[in-house]
């Protein structure tokens, strides 16, 4: 049997880091990456057998757990009609379908591989649309790694962000605004200043790329006034929280406090998958309308509606989308959230914690952050040491301090006791310093 350390050595010679994406080399948290043998309703095993309850779910995709039998056999089914055509498929129908059926601010819908591409994508839609060059992202939020989005704040409230990436030019991201999330006062001058050359504004509205930190209703609900008055469009980068969160993705959410509320374009990703390679954005018909074939905005991709990875997604909706399906996740997750405080607690920890659906984040604070300066502050060495007392008593959450956490269907009432037994022990050995 190969160690991971083995295997570490091993892909450290022919991949850069040992990796295909850098978070995975646990280079935040210290120590050797866990290299995934096999994986089974909640749990992974790793190169040495050794079984973890897997809080991260590929990053929150496997909503269902691992191997749930009814997307199994889908996919099967699927590899065995064919790989990949070139050509449209129903399926492609389906999926679409069966995704504008339960997002109301979505009339189409176009399918590609990863969300990186959907948010590339998202963003030449909103320009091709609009005629307007300049947009707006927070400082925290991920969009995946397009030129354009690898991008941190400047100096100074709203000035346009620094490459975060060598190899972005800086005239690639010259058109791109940073501004500090759930902060009234710099998106006001933002658009005061910005408003007329503003083609969108694009925001995680549920951050799950900065541990967890949900962006506030009355800051969502100025972000959609001031779009509408300025001619901008509203993009919500739902590739993480959509689906997840609820059925009708953090949207949804929103809708609940602001009547009527719809983002004009939505990127998807991750559970729309169910663990294969797909995402997508869409959203109303006339702006949906500028891509190609059709309009002038290109966009195009030899896997996208890729028949396997369509059969994966609709089976996957078709089991989230029973009756119940996001209550009892819901439940299963504030449970282990609020198991996680009360050890904290008991043992003199500060924690704060939150969870919307089936994602959940927590920090080593007294309060939750409301920014990605906030989350900065978080104590990285007492998170390495919760994060290794985790692993070595078998439960995985993300090597980084900000990512969120996922939980899935196939968590049990057993498992989530577990997790915060594991998570008191390590609380009391952070609380002696
Ligand atoms: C994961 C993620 C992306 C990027 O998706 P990939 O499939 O990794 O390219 C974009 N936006 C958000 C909010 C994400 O969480």
């Amino acid at each position: 049997m190969s160690t991971n350390e083995e295997l570490f050595a091993r892909a450290q010679r022919v991949i850069p880091g040992g990796v295909n994406s850098p978070v995975r080399a646990f280079r935040a948290v210290g120590g050797v990456p866990r290299f995934v043998q096999r994986a089974q309703g909640a749990y992974f095993w790793d190169a040495e057998d050794k079984r973890y309850i897997d809080y991260i779910g590929s990053w929150g995709p496997m909503i269902l757990g691992h191997g749930h039998p009814a997307v199994l056999s889908a996919v099967q089914e699927a590899a065995v009609q064919g790989f990949s055509f070139g050509a449209p498929t129903e399926r492609e129908i389906e999926l679409a379908e069966a995704i504008l059926a339960h997002l109301p601010s979505m009339d189409m819908v176009r399918l590609v591989s990863s969300g990186t591409e959907a948010a590339m994508s998202a963003i030449r839609l909103a320009r091709g649309a609009t005629g307007r060059k300049k947009i707006i992202k927070f400082e925290g939020c991920y969009h995946g790694h397009a030129d354009a989005l690898l991008v941190k704040a400047g100096s100074g409230l709203a000035t346009f962000g620094n490459p975060t990436s060598a190899g972005v030019p800086p005239e690639v991201v010259q058109d791109t605004l940073v501004l500090e999330y759930n902060d009234l006062a710099g998106l006001e001058q933002a658009f005061a200043e910005h408003g007329a050359a503003l083609a969108c504004l694009m925001i995680e509205p549920i951050a799950g790329n900065m541990n967890f930190v949900r962006a506030s209703v009355p800051f969502i609900r100025r972000c959609r006034e001031l779009c509408t008055q300025h001619g901008a469009l509203f993009v919500f980068d739902e590739v993480m929280t959509g689906f997840r969160v609820a059925l009708g993705g953090a949207q949804s959410v929103y809708a609940r406090e602001i009547p009527g509320f719809v983002p004009d374009i939505t990127v998807l990703g991750k559970v729309i998958g169910g663990g294969m390679p797909l995402a997508a954005f869409g959203g109303r018909r006339a702006v949906m309308e500028q891509l190609a074939p059709l309009g002038p905005v290109y966009q195009a991709g030899t896997l996208s509606g890729n028949p396997v990875a369509t059969a994966c997604g609709l089976a996957t909706l078709h089991e989230i989308g029973k009756p119940g399906f996001y209550e009892a996740l819901a439940r299963r997750t504030q449970a282990l959230v609020a198991g996680l405080r009360q050890a904290a607690a008991d043992e003199g920890v500060p924690f704060s914690g939150d969870s919307e659906g089936g994602m959940f984040g927590f920090f080593l604070l007294d309060a939750l952050p409301q920014n990605y300066r906030t989350v900065m502050t978080t104590d990285g060495a007492r998170f390495n040491q919760l994060f290794h007392g985790l692993l070595e008593r078998g439960v995985y959450i993300a090597p980084a301090l900000y990512e969120a956490g996922f939980v899935s269907a196939a968590h049990s009432d057993e498992d989530i006791a577990q997790t915060v037994d594991a998570a008191r022990a390590v609380f009391r050995l952070l609380a002696r310093g």
